[in-house]
């Protein structure tokens, strides 16, 4: 279709139309006419299409009216009335992403899908939430998203519950985010950047009903909405569907929702919070600083960007100076640079990691002082120029993850969309690299620096330190403050209230019918695809190496793993591998010190780490240590020249380096912590009756990290113990080299590894008998959080059952249906789910938990659930296209070979992927129900782990053989 300016297409009327060179796609900027909408639609041939709706949704105080509103109004619509409409798409569409997010200003639904049809119906069913939702009629809704207070009988203590009140309660528990509220606050003292838009625990309950339809009223207008649609699809269609059953039925208001700026203030006040830790376990030096500056608007393209580039350099190489700066003065023992340009004032952080209150001063003085000798001797160009060359290698990689490019790109667009920017505009990139490249040469990092920060005087200091039992104290007041509250009510109060709780439950635990699920269009097996993909590689062997070769359209780059068994390194040594691994690229080597190998690394290429992976099939582990890399074709003898360096060069006696990298690791571990608790559970307890959990844990997991908080204090053992372990591991026997790149680049970059290979020795080394398994089946890890995670799991194969594809159908019922119902919507955790491994694990888990018994209760229920099965044929379609859809999704580059090397590993063909397939295909309910023995027969005996709250944890104190605290130097 081509479009013309100022025509109109179904009630839309083109403002602008543009080629756009940085997505590669003609871009188009309408306005709907009759209801003030904006949408951008974006031509081009990409499947993978994409549609979102977003609001601007300014918060007014601390209670996550907008976060709330995100959740309630995918729980049900006029024309979709089932509870959970969202939870019915995710079971069973082909969407390639469904989710909707809460933003500081703004909320966003985006979908994606490769399927046509289904693209359509995903539009469909969030447009009809967002324009039609139920909560603005059910109060239920309301409650059971945002809070309600529970009162099962007259005789119990009332207790307060809610998804979002629970999901807040866990997520601002982490000193990340606890330092994150208090730079917004120190900085933003008017704007409404100064409130939590996710809510705050504290003051959720304060939100009432009325406010918050209010507030859905107020924002949930055509005219404060942005549509975005990306790809290749039938747009003629698409705009007739919004004009036709939403957007003609608006007028548009004729007010603007506006946000405004803060006003300069020229103090550095200290504004500080604390964050939770158990009793007993504060030293003092967990503090995080942080210096603060506003950096302009977010509209403006080419200042986000060079503040992203400046922050990579300042802060976030190996040779960064202000990083260096404050580790060498021992300030903090890590530092970092937060640049959020989410918000229309954008800010900037130099933050100190694991420092101390008493270093405020001498941390502020070293971070101006160091910027203002940088701005007088200019900055280290080599330094300028990687740093540009790693973030443009980025770029033209455009790997964003499970995150489709086209949704990455609308995203960032609605940076600068929300506040008036020209999408177009927003959307260009390139150019400002050129600008940035040239004016590197000109001193333009430097005037950056000296105007955003030193002459810069909105800015402020926050710093956040750790309490003890803060955690219990809070606990503590709330059932104080419900405790008064009823003492003071009346008994037909209590009894109302014993009322109301029983409706929510009711409300809750009645299904829908039939006919209102099958409102929510589908589709049938047909849309599947019967033929299992598989990317399909060469074996070969050169001068004694093994090599795998897949030829991959990469639009230029070559991926290398250099992929070494490590299964000759004995029990003693493991953890060794994995501090290996990761210190791999870090430390000076014979040719390069550590900070020209940053330099080098980030100059020629897109990356080079080390990673350890345990692969494991049945009973067998493979431990591989791999070595990463990627490059353009044309930087791929500097590539391998850097990995020879490490290979072969490194110098693991240098302690300050590797004093400083144990350091940095050791934070890295306790943000993984806190943002990851499910999965820290999940390899705990898989730790304790698995060998491969066992490897996983000891050189990447809790075990890892015990040893991790020893391991500075003895840099001249851990400097043998990687002397020797190095030894052991880079020999010729241990290698398998894995090659992906354009066909004709394939065999030119396997040549270029021929020295690499040729220079390895043989080291004749046995293989070991590893044994790490931890002999007891229930732990609790106690750290500062408000939640806990729960995991439970067993080996099935053990008790005589198979793998079989049908089990990934059958997870996709026991999450979605079961899990979902109990664990999140009665129980109150954010998230639940169980998986199957071909290994022969099963496994349950739950995330940002309020409990812990009734959990593991449900855990070991889910063979109930399934003998008790009833399932039409329409569910189990939808079920399999759930299933389906998660195997199919678009994967990006480094997931597709990452693919290649577990199949690899774990044997497995292309007729066994096809097998697979076929079995997933062919589930019936009858299957499900078989599958119920293999849940009786494992769970209840299987491991438990509870990672979280300590105060949960004492509670539930009979149920674990082991309690430990999650920094546990031992
Ligand atoms: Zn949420």
């Amino acid at each position: 279709m081509n479009f013309e300016i100022n025509n109109s297409y179904f009630g839309f009327k083109l403002k602008e139309k543009q080629y756009v060179k940085d997505i590669d796609s003609l871009a188009h900027v309408f306005i709907h006419e009759k209801s003030g909408a904006k949408l951008f639609y974006a031509q081009n041939e990409d499947d993978n299409k994409v549609f979102f709706v977003s609001f601007k949704t300014p918060p007014q105080d601390d209670c996550g009216t907008a976060h709330i509103l995100e959740h309630s109004v995918l729980c049900g619509s006029s024309k979709y009335v089932a509870k959970d409409p969202f939870n019915e798409l995710m079971k069973g569409s082909l969407n390639t992403y469904l989710n909707a997010l809460t933003y500081a200003d703004k909320t966003m639904y985006p979908v994606a899908s490769c399927n046509h049809e289904d693209l359509y119906n995903l539009m469909d069913v969030y447009m009809d939430a967002v324009f039609n939702p139920q909560v603005v009629n059910e109060k239920k809704i309301f409650m059971q998203e945002g809070w309600h207070y529970e009162l099962n009988n007259a005789e119990e203590a009332i207790t307060l519950k809610g998804v979002v009140y629970n999901e807040m309660k866990g997520a601002l528990s982490g000193p990340d985010r606890v330092l994150s509220n208090a730079i917004n606050q120190s900085l933003f003292t008017e704007s409404i950047y100064r409130f939590e838009s996710g809510g705050n625990p504290e003051y959720i309950p304060e939100l009432t009903y009325e406010k918050f339809v209010e507030f859905y009223n107020k924002y949930y207008h055509p005219s404060n909405s942005f549509f975005y649609l990306y790809g290749d699809m039938d747009i003629e269609k698409c705009l007739k569907h919004i004009n036709d059953d939403y957007l003609v039925k608006y007028d548009a208001m004729d007010t603007e929702v506006k946000i405004y700026d803060e006003q300069v203030h020229n103090s550095q006040d200290v504004v500080s919070d604390t964050f939770a830790v158990p009793s007993g376990t504060k030293t003092g030096n967990e503090s995080m600083l942080a210096l603060n500056f506003i950096i302009g608007h977010s509209t403006d393209r080419l200042l986000s960007l060079s503040m992203d580039v400046l922050s990579y350099i300042l802060l976030e190489t190996g040779a960064s100076p202000i990083k260096k700066a404050i580790v060498d003065k021992k300030i903090a023992e890590s530092a970092e640079g937060w640049f959020d340009s989410s918000t229309y004032q954008m800010v900037f952080s130099f933050v100190a990691k694991n420092s101390s209150f008493n270093k405020i001063e001498l941390f502020k003085d070293t971070v101006y002082r160091t910027l203002d000798q940088i701005v007088k001797k200019g900055l280290d160009k080599a330094l300028i120029q990687s740093a540009l060359n790693y973030y443009e290698f980025l770029l033209k990689e455009a790997d964003y993850g499970y995150r489709p490019k086209g949704l990455a790109y609308g995203m960032n667009m609605m940076k600068g969309w929300l506040h008036g920017a020209s999408p177009m505009e927003s959307l260009k990139v390139w150019e400002h690299f050129e600008t940035m490249r040239n004016g590197a040469e000109n001193g333009y990092f430097e005037n950056l620096i000296k105007t955003y920060f030193l002459e810069n005087t909105n800015s402020s200091i926050a710093a956040v330190e750790a309490e003890e039992g803060k955690q219990e104290r809070i606990e503590e007041n709330n059932q104080k403050h419900l405790k008064a509250m009823k003492d003071n009510m009346s008994q037909e109060q209590i009894t109302q209230l014993v009322k109301e709780t029983k409706d929510l439950i009711e409300y809750q635990s009645s299904g829908d019918t039939q006919e209102v699920i099958e409102k929510i269009p589908s589709l049938s097996k047909d849309d599947i695809d019967k033929k299992a993909s598989f990317d399909s590689y060469q074996q070969l062997e050169n001068n004694g190496i093994k090599e795998l070769i897949m030829p991959l359209d990469t639009n230029g780059i070559v991926y290398t793993k250099l992929m070494f068994a490590v299964d000759n390194v004995p029990t003693e040594l493991v953890p060794y591998v994995g501090l290996l691994s990761r210190v791999l690229g870090k430390l000076d080597t014979e040719k390069f010190d550590y900070e020209k190998l940053s330099t080098q690394t980030d100059m020629f290429t897109g990356g080079i780490y080390g990673r350890l992976v345990a692969y494991n099939e049945k009973e067998s582990v493979t431990p591989v240590l791999c070595i990463n890399a990627k490059a353009l074709m044309r930087n791929i003898d500097k590539m391998v020249d850097i990995i020879q360096q490490i290979i072969f060069e490194t110098k693991f006696d240098t302690q300050s380096s590797l004093s400083k990298i144990i350091q940095d690791l050791k934070v890295e571990y306790e943000r993984h912590f806190d943002n990851n608790g499910h999965l820290s559970a999940i390899t705990r307890c898989l730790a304790l009756f698995d060998e491969a959990g066992a490897y996983k844990d000891a050189t990447g997991g809790i075990a890892f990290n015990d040893f991790l908080l020893t391991a500075g204090d003895n840099l001249e053992k851990m400097a043998e113990g990687l002397k020797k372990v190095a030894k052991l591991v880079f020999a010729k026997e241990n290698l398998l080299l894995l090659v992906a790149a354009e066909k004709n680049d394939l065999q030119s970059v396997c040549k270029k590894f021929y020295e690499i290979e040729e220079k390895l020795p043989m080291s004749k080394a046995k293989k070991q008998d590893v044994k790490l398994v931890k002999n007891i089946d229930a732990e609790a890890v106690e750290n500062g959080a408000k939640v806990v995670y729960n995991a439970k799991a067993a080996n099935f194969i053990k008790e005589g059952f198979n793998y079989s594809g049908k089990m990934s159908v059958i997870k996709n019922i026991i999450n979605t249906e079961y899990l979902w119902n109990e664990v999140r919507v009665k129980g109150g955790a954010y998230g639940s789910g169980c998986n199957f491994s071909r290994s022969g694990i099963v496994y349950a888990y739950s995330y940002r938990d309020p409990n812990v018994k009734q959990t593991f209760d449900n855990f070991d229920n889910i063979g109930n659930f399934l003998s008790n099965i009833n399932l039409t044929d329409r569910e189990i379609t939808k079920y399999t296209l759930g299933a389906i859809n998660v195997i199919d999704r678009p994967k990006s580059k480094s997931d597709r070979l990452e693919l290649m090397v577990s199949r690899y590993y774990n044997g497995m063909t292309k007729e066994d992927v096809q097998r697979e397939r076929d079995e997933m295909l062919s589930v019936t309910e009858n299957d499900v129900k078989e599958c119920a023995k293999l849940f009786n027969s494992v769970m209840k005996s299987g491991a438990i782990c509870t990672f979280g709250s300590e105060t949960k944890i004492n509670e539930n104190k009979a149920l674990y053989k082991r309690t430990r605290r999650l920094y546990n130097k031992c």
